[in-house]
């Protein structure tokens, strides 16, 4: 929470971009046209409008509860579109009780200053916006707007590599299962799921990090790992990309524990928009459990003692008038 937020350092993007930045749910999403604007649009329109009034019929004798059964696994994540010619069905694709968030690993009282095993999930990144008090936060803490991971970026398309050994828990665009929401889950769903929205959201992979918390690696524009698979610290999980609401490639990388009692509570106008939870459970700042790197401004001041030892970087000679 005391790293100082350096605007010098967010040179991907230019200061409006960055109040467009969302990670977890997106203006776009809101703004998606609701009528389509081609004639394969309304080709796909008619047949969405024909599949509903035929499923109405054959549903109409059992009641509409058979609509919440359908299809869907809790392992289909990786889709990130709800194909329109199964769209009432797939009202199912994101339900509850399909996806049981699993039990915590271990202990939940690990203080996070004693994880260990962590990598950096870029090779070489520049912080684009630290963990902490933030304007372009989404969430608020003791009446602070907050971002609740790190921003890091290097190129477009380079390897995003799991932070700690660990159990994928979730890919694609339905993460929101393993992400430490507090209240319900299903109006959002529900909404989503009637709106088809779900492609606008990041592809994101959540793991279990086996030590009592969860990694988050969101926007990559693929995704090389599976939900149940076991990754090794280091081990490419995806590539670096600029999916969801994002104006430039990086990897909005989280950590929190899921039994952890406190919480953030997300921006209001995003909560009334999207329907989704008020609460998350609060999370910690990744960069504490991150190898100590130099060339990274808020690592050297989270670690003084460290810093002196780093090579001092020549400043640039002051320009002649
Ligand atoms: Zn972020």
């Amino acid at each position: 929470m005391s790293v100082q937020h350096d605007p010098a350092r967010h040179v991907p993007y230019s200061v409006p971009e960055r109040a467009r930045e969302r990670f977890v749910r997106s203006h776009a999403a809101r703004s998606r046209p609701l009528l389509p604007h081609s004639r394969n649009g309304w080709m796909v329109l008619g047949a969405v409008v024909l599949a509903q009034v035929v499923l109405v019929v054959l549903l109409l004798p059992g009641q509409s509860t058979a609509v919440t059964g359908a299809s869907g696994s809790p392992g289909s994540s990786g889709q990130a579109a709800v194909p329109a010619s199964a769209s009432v069905p797939s009202g199912a694709v994101a339900t509850e009780s399909l996806a049981p968030t699993p039990e915590p690993s271990r202990d939940p009282t690990i203080p996070p200053a004693s994880l260990t095993g962590y990598v950096w999930p870029l090779a070489a990144p520049i912080i684009t916006l630290p963990f902490g008090p933030s304007e372009w936060g989404d969430f608020f803490y003791q009446g602070q707007r907050i971002h609740d991971g790190i921003d890091m970026a290097s190129n477009c398309g380079d390897p995003v590599f799991a932070a700690h050994d660990g159990t994928v828990l979730a890919t694609g665009t339905t993460f929101d299962d393993q992400l430490g929401w507090v209240e319900s889950l299903q109006p959002y769903k529900d909404l989503f799921n009637r709106k088809h929205w779900w492609s606008s959201l990041p592809l994101t992979v959540v793991i279990d990090d086996g030590d009592g918390f969860r990694s988050i690696y969101a926007h990559e524009y693929k995704i090389t790992v599976k939900v149940g698979q076991t990754v090794k610290a280091g081990q490419v999980i995806g590539y670096e990309g600029a999916t969801g609401n994002a104006t430039g490639c990086h990897v909005h990388f989280g950590l929190f524990n899921p039994n952890e009692t406190a919480t953030f509570s997300l921006d209001p106008g995003i909560v009334a928009r999207d329907l989704l939870p008020e609460h998350e459970v609060a999370r910690v700042d990744p960069m504490y459990v991150l190898p100590f790197r130099c060339e990274i401004a808020e690592m050297r001041t989270i670690y003084p003692d460290k810093a002196r030892a780093c090579p001092i970087v020549p400043t640039a000679p002051p320009t002649k008038k």
